[in-house]
């Protein structure tokens, strides 16, 4: 059971062609995770430490996991993913030897990539609740920077992290030596939308779909909502039992999909 919360993915499918827009943002993860691992002697001919540990951040949805993947996929390692939120609340009183573990495993299986997501729920500087939890959740952080520190930058175990919430992050998470190069992953802009909604009708047989102006029409809508948006645009054309999926059907998935997320997309201005 414990091995469930530590996800061991052999080499995801997953490839950048699949992550729609955030060209600079997988740039800077391939320099800080990638290449260290695939061309290691670049960065010592040069003689420039790669980050340790590399942080995204930003909104749910917006393609952190993506990256991630899609990084492991090309360096040829294997992705070990644990979630933050999972070890504190599934896992009470082993959130400790669960983190000595996954490094275990990370060692053993290098070349490696891990990547804890929601890293706030073991890595945030408050505890909101008095619940025993918190001197539990401390001990698991203790832990987890205590492994880091143990890591040297160049070895062949990359660790990545993921969250919503920076701004609850524990300081000391992001000391040099630790997660300490950041980068955002923001809500796509109309560029991206484009490129997003591409990715996800790939496969779909359209009908005068005009996607140009659901591009106009989903301005701060996310990775994860867009694709939500075509998978219901092609279910509407599967329910009228149609030949295609026509614009009429993108228009009826985009007010779906606003109403369950409760939130209003804005046309860009
Ligand atoms: P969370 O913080 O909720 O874990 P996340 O940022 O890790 O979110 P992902 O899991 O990467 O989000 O995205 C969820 C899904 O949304 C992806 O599997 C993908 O199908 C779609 N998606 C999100 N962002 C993008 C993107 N930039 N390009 C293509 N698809 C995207």
């Amino acid at each position: 059971s414990r091995i469930r919360v530590m996800e061991l993915e052999e080499q995801p499918d997953v490839t950048f062609e699949n992550v729609g827009g955030l060209g600079e943002e997988i740039e800077e993860v391939r320099e800080a995770v990638e290449y260290p691992l695939t061309k290691p002697e670049i960065y010592e001919r040069i003689g420039v430490e790669p980050p340790k540990g590399i942080l995204l951040h930003g909104p749910p949805g917006t393609g952190k996991t993506l990256i991630a993947k899609a990084v492991a996929h090309n360096s040829n390692a294997r992705f070990i993913r644990m979630s933050g939120s999972e070890l504190v609340h599934k896992y009470i009183g082993e959130g400790a030897q669960l983190v000595r573990e996954l490094f275990i495993l990370a060692r053993e299986r290098a070349p490696s990539i891990v990547f804890i997501d929601e890293i706030d729920a073991i890595g945030s500087m408050r505890t909101h609740d008095g619940t025993s939890g918190s001197a539990e959740v401390q001990r698991t952080l203790m832990q987890l920077l205590a492994e880091m520190d143990g890591f040297g930058n160049r070895g062949n175990v990359r660790i990545m992290a993921a969250t919503n919430r920076i701004d609850m992050l524990d300081p000391a998470l992001l000391r040099p030596g630790r997660f300490d190069r950041i980068i955002s992953v923001p809500l796509p802009d109309e560029g991206s939308r484009r490129e997003i909604l591409k990715i996800h009708t790939a496969k779909l047989t359209l009908s005068d779909v005009d996607l140009e102006a659901i591009v106009g029409l989903t301005g701060g809508a996310t990775g994860a909502e867009l694709q939500a948006i075509a998978r219901e645009a092609g279910m509407m054309a599967v329910r009228r039992d149609a030949e295609a999926v026509e614009q009429s059907d993108f228009l009826a998935a985009i007010k779906k999909v606003r109403r369950e997320e409760r939130q209003t997309f804005t046309p860009d201005t």
